[in-house]
C-alpha cells in the first residue's frame, strides 16, 4: 500500500524545502522526497548572494520579497537561521550599460528596493580598497549581502515539519504515475507514495525527473566553480559585489576569507551526477587576475580552497515555475544558477499557485513554462544579455 500525501515535494534543496514548508503552512500533509541528503545539490554549493538588481523586474521582485519578508526577519518568519549578513551590494556596470543600467534602477526604485546609481568616486569613499578608474558607476543596495543556502534550508525544513511534513532522505524517485491525465503519486527506492500534487525541485536533475512525467524540459545542466582566497590582513571591509568589467562576483566570507567565482567559463551540460570536485584549469589563473584589477591587495592573498556546483539552467537563463504535462504536476526548477536568493517568495507563490491557481506573493507567471514552446523566452526590459557568458 503507498504512503497517502496531498503533496509530493521531489527534491530537498532550498526550493524544494521552500515549497514544502509554504504548502504545509496551509495544512497540506506533505512528504519531501530527496535521492540524497538535504543540500546535497546546487544549495550546498550556493554562493548565497542576496542581491536585488536584475534586468528583470519579475526576478528584482522575487528578491525584494524573499529580503522584506524572510531573509531579514527570518527568525520571526521561519525560525532558525539563515545566516544573513548584510555587507551591502555593488553592482559594478560596464560604461556602454549605462542608459539599462539607469533604467533597471529605476524600475527596482518603483518595486521599493533601497538601490541607487552611485558615482565611481562614491564607491571608493565606500571601500578604498577599490580601484575605480575601470568604470564610472555602480547600482548600491545597502540593505543587501548573502546568507547560509544550507542553514536557509535546514529552517525551511524544520518549520515544515513543525507543520506536519515528513522529510525522506536517500529515497529517489524512480517513477511519476498518472491516471485519467493526472498525477496519483510516485514509486521510489524506498516504496511508493501516493498524491494528487507532484512537485519537481531536482535541480540539475529536473530534466530526467520531468521525463518521468513525460515533460520534456529544456534544461541543461551548468558547473559553476567557486574559490575561497584568504583575506589580505590589510584589506578593509568589502561588500558583496558583482563586477560586470571584470566578469565575475565576490563577497565576504566570514572575518577570514573572500568568496570569489567567475562569470564565465562555467561548463554546461555535464551529466548531473558527474564528479564535481575538479575546476576548469584555468579558473584560478583567471579569477586571480581579474580579482587584481578591482583590488589589488588580493595579491597579498592565497587560495584556501575550491568547490564546484551544479545547477539546471534552461535556455534564457531563467527559471521554471508552473503547472506542466499531467494536472497536479509542476516544475520548479531551471533556477540557471541564482535561484537561493529567490527561492523564500518563489515558494510561497508556488504553493499559491498549486492551492488558488494564482500567484499573490510575487505573480510567477512570466516563469510558466509555455514559454520555451511559444518561443517567448524572457528578457529584461534593459537587458544586459545572459549573466552566464
Ligand atoms: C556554485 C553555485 C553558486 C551559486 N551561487 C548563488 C548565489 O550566490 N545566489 C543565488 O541566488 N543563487 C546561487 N546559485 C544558485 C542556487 O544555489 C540554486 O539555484 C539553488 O540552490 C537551486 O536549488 P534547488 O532546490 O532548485 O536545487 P538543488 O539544491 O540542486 O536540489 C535539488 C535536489 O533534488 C534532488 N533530486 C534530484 N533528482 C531526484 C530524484 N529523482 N528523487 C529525489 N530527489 C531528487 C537532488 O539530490 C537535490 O538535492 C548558485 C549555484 C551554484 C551551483
Amino acid at each position: 500500500m503507498p504512503q497517502n500525501f496531498d503533496a509530493l515535494i521531489i527534491g530537498a534543496g532550498v526550493m524544494g524545502a521552500s515549497i514544502a514548508f509554504h504548502l504545509a503552512e496551509r495544512g497540506l500533509k506533505v512528504a519531501i522526497l530527496e535521492r540524497n541528503v538535504v543540500a546535497s545539490g546546487a544549495t550546498g554549493h550556493s554562493s548565497g548572494l542576496v542581491r536585488m538588481h536584475y534586468d528583470l523586474a519579475a526576478e528584482s521582485e522575487l528578491t525584494f520579497a524573499s529580503y522584506k519578508h524572510y531573509f531579514n526577519n527570518w527568525k520571526e518568519r521561519i525560525g532558525g537561521e539563515c545566516g544573513f549578513q548584510k555587507t551591502g551590494f555593488m553592482q559594478i556596470a560596464k560604461r556602454e550599460h549605462e542608459d539599462k543600467f539607469r533604467g533597471n534602477v529605476a524600475n527596482q526604485q518603483r518595486i521599493g528596493i533601497n538601490t541607487s546609481v552611485i558615482s565611481a568616486d562614491d564607491v571608493k569613499k565606500l571601500v578604498p580598497d577599490f580601484l575605480t578608474d575601470q568604470f564610472d558607476f555602480a547600482a548600491y543596495e545597502p540593505d543587501s549581502g548573502y546568507a547560509d543556502a544550507t542553514l536557509t534550508t535546514n529552517s525551511f525544513i524544520e518549520a515544515a515539519k513543525r507543520n506536519g511534513t515528513t522529510l525522506i532522505q536517500n529515497c529517489e524517485v524512480t517513477a511519476i504515475h498518472t491516471s485519467g491525465g493526472r498525477v496519483t503519486g510516485v514509486s521510489t527506492t524506498k516504496g511508493e507514495f501516493a498524491a494528487p500534487t507532484i512537485v519537481s525541485a531536482a535541480g540539475a536533475w529536473a530534466k530526467h525527473v520531468a521525463k518521468l512525467a513525460d515533460v520534456d524540459v529544456p534544461l541543461v545542466t551548468w558547473t559553476h566553480d567557486v574559490a575561497f582566497l584568504h583575506r589580505p590582513p590589510s584589506l578593509g571591509k568589502i561588500p558583496a559585489v558583482i563586477d560586470d568589467t571584470i566578469n565575475c562576483y565576490f563577497r565576504p566570507e566570514g572575518s577570514a576569507l573572500i568568496l570569489a567565482a567567475g562569470e564565465d567559463e562555467s561548463l554546461r551540460g555535464e551529466a548531473p551526477d558527474a564528479e564535481d570536485q575538479t575546476p576548469t584549469p584555468t579558473f584560478v589563473e583567471k579569477l586571480i587576475d581579474a580579482m587584481i584589477q578591482r583590488i589589488p591587495k588580493i595579491e597579498e592573498s592565497g587560495l584556501h580552497s575550491i568547490h564546484v556546483g551544479r545547477d539546471g539552467i534552461t535556455p534564457d537563463q531563467r527559471a521554471i515555475y508552473s503547472a506542466a504535462g499531467p494536472d497536479g504536476f509542476y516544475l520548479a526548477c531551471g533556477l540557471s544558477g541564482t535561484g537561493f536568493k529567490t527561492a523564500p517568495a518563489a515558494g510561497a507563490s508556488m504553493a499559491e499557485l498549486i492551492l488558488d491557481g494564482k500567484p499573490k506573493t510575487v505573480d510567477i507567471t512570466p516563469f510558466r513554462f509555455g514559454r520555451f514552446a511559444e518561443g517567448q523566452l524572457l528578457q529584461g526590459e534593459y537587458g544586459y544579455g545572459n549573466i552566464w557568458k
